[in-house]
């Protein structure tokens, strides 16, 4: 099957006048395979090189937003390690809890025994 030309005026054919396939207008260029206006070719060409730094854009932030979420996991892994390791009740909380506890300063009570047993029953 062979392709059917395209209609034209004889005298916009005799001029070298053609139509543009996108927008219609009629231009004229020295290149018979050229199928597009300037302004459409322009657009075209624009487009495309919008497209490629768009695509290029995303990657970049793909790669951002991978790298991202592996630094939160390993963030999460230690915060979970040093959440082990740490003692329940920081060293400086834990002497002031122990000092105004102690049976001693509640003349032997035995509250004041079970909450001192506890609270060194706390330690890691
Ligand atoms: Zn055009």
């Amino acid at each position: 099957m062979t392709a059917r030309p395209r209609r034209r005026s004889a005298a916009a054919a005799a001029n070298g006048i053609r139509k543009c396939t996108r927008c219609g207008a009629d231009f004229t260029h020295h290149y018979p395979t050229v199928k597009l206006c300037m302004t459409c070719w322009v657009m075209r060409e624009h487009s495309f090189e919008k497209l490629v730094e768009l695509e290029k854009e995303i990657a970049t932030y793909k790669a951002t937003i991978a790298a991202l979420a592996k630094e939160v996991v390993d963030m999460e892994d230690e915060l979970v390690a040093l959440r082990k390791s740490a003692p329940a009740i920081p060293p400086k909380i834990e002497k002031m809890l122990l000092q105004l506890c102690h049976p001693d300063k509640h003349g032997g009570a035995q509250a004041a025994h079970k909450a001192t047993i506890w609270l060194l029953g706390q330690r890691r």
